[in-house]
């Protein structure tokens, strides 16, 4: 028999056995009203509602739903309910300027377009058929009284969702991630990270980014409460984690340093201690940070590698029981490492030592980019353009990148897109983008910048110059003047070369 894997499942089993659990706890706090506490059975109805509405505005299957906000339950409910009726859901990264955004509406074909009411008037400019507000209008939408028409042929190899990222190109690619995908995702995920209807389960991640990596259907499969955090504070996350008895939280490392720096001001016991588990990934976490998790929080640090394209569990390091020996160093040497294969996918590294992999959740393909598809699967094999090794026990490291992308704050820039916009500038004569080691962010965006002969131009210029123009985070936090800047014998810049004086001394070039 074949069932089809399609994200209905998730809210379907929520509803069905869990109807009076406690599913979503909404951000307290927000420009839009909060929804407050809401069970599992008014999760799903609100989902039917959000189906009718959707159906009345003659939005049919297939087609794109975007929506541009912080994480709310509304984004949640958005991500569970637009898939579950054969439609698409195209969440995007509420940083990013209005010009980014028109363009990911306008790529991804978006009729319908929500946005939340903190970003409406610097969004002003995007356009779509349909724009609501992720609040009351939101609430308009929705319709109680009529029953939305059921997905004719649910197909788990439809695309279910769409998310724009930042890549080795000018502009953000859309990542098509079937129905399959997210639910093998979600599934095997649960299973590595043992999640049950004890659970509470709290959103520390963006939830556009990979689709706060497909965690939102694994927990509501299970009957675990979600809890919204829509800005990331380290206090704050504590305090809702003695409030809401949360159990589980993910995130890049750049969250935990913040939770790390509240809890040595922090008053009285650590809230979670021994009970919390958080999966870490979107860069390497530097060991000192692991062992700290342990040490000053009590928590349980977990690791995963993936991608967006990827859904995005590609691997992952849970602390093994053979660990519990080790003292505190030697764990965490071994939690630094990105991980075991997740069951089902298989790795490699070629002979140019980037990573390879095959899995069910790997990408349909680019969002109407058939160049950028077959290139990244060439083979029959994802190429995810991080340089890395596998030692004898089959754990993943990831060494380096093999792509010209930097991460910040867990948040991948592209640095081709960060130089056209520096060299847009008239003073500028040449760039160079490259990421520099930062204890907070993990890698800084950093610009080299030969001067045209002539002009002259500071390091603040440049950074207002390209915070008018690009998404706040991606702009160089730093500027550095040269008189020139390494080449090949081709004339091609050889950016290894200039990372190599900012990582002298460090095992990696990525962080
Ligand atoms: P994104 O698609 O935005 O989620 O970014 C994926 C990229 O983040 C990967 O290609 C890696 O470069 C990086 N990444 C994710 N997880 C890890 C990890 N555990 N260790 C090192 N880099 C990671």
């Amino acid at each position: 028999m074949r069932v089809p894997l399609t994200t209905q499942d998730f809210l379907s089993r929520a509803e069905l056995v869990y109807a009076d659990r406690l599913g979503i706890v909404d951000e307290p706090s927000q420009p839009a009203p909060s929804l407050g506490e809401v069970s599992y059975r008014e999760v799903a109805r609100r989902g039917r509602a959000l189906q009718a509405g959707l159906d009345e505005l003659g939005i049919g299957e297939g087609e794109r739903v975007a929506i541009v906000s912080h994480n709310s339950a509304r984004l949640l409910e958005l991500l569970l309910a637009v898939p579950s009726s054969g439609r698409v859901a195209v969440p995007i990264n509420f940083r990013l300027s209005q010009e980014e955004v028109s363009y990911i509406v306008g790529h991804s074909g978006a009729r319908v377009l929500l946005v939340d009411p903190e970003l409406d008037s610097s969004l002003k400019g995007v356009e779509a058929e349909h724009r609501f507000g992720t609040g009351e209008e939101y609430e308009q939408l929705l319709r109680f009284d009529t029953e939305p028409r059921p997905w004719s042929e649910p197909d788990e190899d439809a695309t279910a969702t769409i998310n724009y990222t930042s890549g080795t190109t000018a502009r953000p690619k859309g990542v098509q991630m079937t129905h399959r995908n997210l639910w093998v995702n979600a599934v095997t995920f649960g299973m590595h990270m043992q999640v049950s209807d004890r659970d509470v389960y709290m959103h520390t991640l963006p939830m556009f980014h990979c689709n706060g990596w497909g965690l939102g259907y694994t927990m509501a499969g299970v009957g675990a409460t979600q809890v919204v955090i829509r800005k990331i504070d380290g206090a704050e996350i504590l305090r809702r984690v003695d409030r809401h008895g949360v159990t589980v939280m993910a995130g890049a490392p750049a969250v935990w340093n913040a939770v790390l720096e509240a809890a040595a001001n922090w008053d009285g016991e650590i809230p979670g201690r021994d009970r919390v588990r958080i999966i870490v990934a979107g860069a390497a976490p530097p060991s000192k940070t692991i062992a700290r998790v342990e040490a000053e929080l009590g928590w349980e640090f977990n690791q995963i590698y993936g991608l967006t394209e990827t859904a995005p569990l590609l691997t992952i390091n849970r602390p093994r029981a053979e660990y519990e020996q080790l003292d505190a160093d030697e764990r965490a040497k071994r939690l630094s490492r990105a991980g075991v294969p997740a069951l089902g996918t298989r790795l490699q590294v070629n002979e140019s030592g980037e990573v390879l992999a095959r899995s069910n959740t790997v990408l349909a393909g680019y969002w109407q980019n058939p160049d950028a598809s077959a290139e990244a699967l060439e083979d029959g094999w994802f190429h995810t353009g991080d340089g890395g090794t596998i030692d004898d026990g089959g754990y993943l490291t990831i060494s380096d990148r093999k792509k010209d992308v930097i991460i910040t704050g867990g948040e991948n820039v592209s640095s081709i897109e960060v130089e056209d916009v520096v060299f847009s500038h008239p003073a500028v004569a040449e760039v160079a983008v490259i990421g520099i080691p930062d204890e907070k962010w993990g890698e800084l965006v950093t610009a080299l910048v030969v001067v045209a002969e002539g002009q002259q131009v500071t390091e603040d210029e440049i950074i207002a110059h390209c915070k008018a123009r690009i998404a706040g985070y991606k702009a160089p936090k730093r500027v550095e003047f040269r008189d020139e800047l390494a080449r090949t014998a081709t004339g091609k810049i050889q950016k290894f070369k200039l990372r190599e004086t900012f990582w002298a001394g460090s095992e990696r070039q990525i962080n």
